[in-house]
């Protein structure tokens, strides 16, 4: 026996008592005397609030429900004579149902100083945090000095809040209220800034109520710390209470509290803070897109810098075609192409005749604009996708076509000349006309001929265009040369 920890023989006999009557059970916790005393009194009677839940209350059945039964439950367990409740009808009915030494204990209670007069407190076991609740509107509570001055804060009468709250913060206007339901009522009526209470309680009214316009706007700093109350005419009464509930654990303890407390607490939404956030957001928001807008106009411009450099670096100012800087790796390019995929490649050396002579008559200006008209009818003329047109030099243009063979060629090069002999080329209130002779080269080019070749062959049949009378034709080749087309 000795290894259940019994204290002695009175023990002894008290288990065999009470396994008999099973309904209690013996503990192995309390001290002889403790035990004798208890057996002595042959139980123990409490009070409660019967209207406080979700702490405690009296069902419509007359059972005690709540956090504190659930407490008493664990307690008999461990005690080895019955706990009885003596019925109230509200909670100062209790407390003088204690004073008047009708009960022994008070199941959750709050020390205070008039209490201590006929009452003995067990250290805390149920800690709640205390809160005030508002209106959605108002900004978060961090501490009792967040409450504007002079402004009417509610709070549950009767309770050991008041009296503490009242000594602690005089500055508060506190208007008690018999229950949470008025209070929060008032609050949503605006008649006061916010009810203050237990987070227990004031959850449960609000969910009770189906309140939910209203938030939990802060936790205030001192939790609600409840004990047991114990009548100090007999001490031993503490004793055996603090004993108790010591061996009750913390899961235990935690599961009570998940049991009734799963409520929605509010961590404390800070509109304060939500709109400071929310501007700075948008400022750097708008920092982000304004820096980002510049950013995209200066790229647009850099693009279009960059193309309008490629622009002048390519083409020729005057009549906007190619350059012979970018003519040069071009033919390069198709000739190689030509020369591997076996496809005809022309090149056409394009010399303005007499242009000396349009000048001196005309003078420069008409002489430019002559080549720029020149350039237009080429455009509207060789328009092959991969058609290069190219300002050679002065008055010399190049053509180079990839893929077209001679026959065709030769009937646009013909076409062309026509076309440019009917243009008339018109400046301020002068008209002329210009021609042009054409050397040009149509074939599959061979594997060894370059670039530099395949242009003296068409300035080679180009002279000989000149030679032949200008305004015509003529057609090289690596072999042969063509007569003129004239
Ligand atoms: P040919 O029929 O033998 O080619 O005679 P041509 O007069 O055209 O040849 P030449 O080489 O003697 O003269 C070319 C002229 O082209 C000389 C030059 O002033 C003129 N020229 C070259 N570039 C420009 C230009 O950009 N604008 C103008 N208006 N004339 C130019
Ligand atoms: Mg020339
Ligand atoms: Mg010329």
């Amino acid at each position: 026996m000795s290894a259940l920890g019994f204290k002695g023989t009175g023990s002894i006999l008290l288990f065999c008592f009470f396994m008999a009557n099973t309904t209690v059970w013996a503990t192995p916790i309390l001290s002889d005397a403790q035990t004798r005393y208890l057996q002595q009194r042959g139980k123990v009677t409490y009070c409660i609030d019967p209207d406080w839940l979700p702490f405690e209350a009296l069902s419509e059945h007359g059972k005690h429900t709540g956090i504190s039964a659930e407490y008493m439950a664990l307690l008999q367990k461990m005690l080895p004579v019955p706990l009885q409740l003596h019925p109230t009808s509200d909670w100062p009915a209790s407390l003088q149902a204690a004073k008047d030494r009708h009960c022994d204990l008070l199941t959750l209670a709050m020390p205070t100083p008039s209490r201590l007069d006929y009452l003995n407190f067990s250290k805390a076991y149920l800690a709640v945090p205390n809160v005030v609740v508002t209106t959605k509107d108002k900004a978060f509570i961090r501490s009792v000095a967040d409450i504007p001055a002079l402004s009417p804060v509610g709070i549950r009468a009767g309770f050991g809040t008041l009296e503490l709250y009242q000594q602690r913060y005089p500055q508060l206007q506190l208007v008690p209220f018999h229950d949470y339901e008025q209070g929060l009522l008032q609050v949503q009526a605006g008649n006061l800034f916010g009810m203050l209470g237990n987070m227990g309680s004031i959850s449960f009214s609000l969910q009770q109520n189906s309140i939910t316009n209203l938030k939990i706007a802060g936790r205030l700093p001192e939790d609600t710390q409840l004990s047991m109350a114990c009548r100090n005419d007999e001490p031993i009464l503490l004793e055996i209470f603090d004993i108790l509930l010591a061996e009750i654990s913390p899961e235990q303890k935690q599961l009570i509290n998940n049991h009734w407390l799963a409520v929605r607490y509010d961590q404390g939404f800070d509109y304060e803070l939500f709109w400071q956030m929310l501007v700075a957001f948008v400022l750097l928001m708008s920092i982000i897109s304004i820096s980002y807008l510049k950013l995209k106009k200066l790229n647009l411009a850099l693009i279009e810098a960059n193309r309008r450099l490629e622009q002048l670096s390519q083409h020729d100012p005057l009549t906007g075609l190619y350059n012979r800087q970018y003519f040069e790796p071009r033919v390069q390019q198709a000739l190689a192409l030509c020369q591997r995929q076996q496809l005809p490649l022309t090149l056409a050396m394009m010399d303005l005749d007499h242009f000396k002579r349009i000048n001196d008559k005309l003078g420069h200006n008409f002489g430019d604009q002559c080549l720029k008209d020149f350039a237009a009818l080429c455009q509207s003329q060789f328009q092959r996708k991969d058609d290069l047109l190219v300002r050679y030099g002065g008055e010399e243009f190049i053509l180079v076509s990839v893929g077209c063979d001679a026959e065709t060629m030769q009937k646009l090069l013909q076409d062309f000349l026509q076309r440019l002999e009917a243009h008339q080329v018109q400046l301020n209130k002068q008209q002329g006309h210009c021609t042009v002779s054409i050397g040009w080269y149509c074939d599959i080019p061979p594997s060894d001929m370059d670039s530099e070749s395949l242009i003296e062959l068409a300035d080679r049949a180009l002279y000989q265009a000149k030679d032949a009378g200008r305004n015509c034709l003529v057609r090289s080749t690596l072999a042969r040369s063509f007569k003129p087309d004239c």
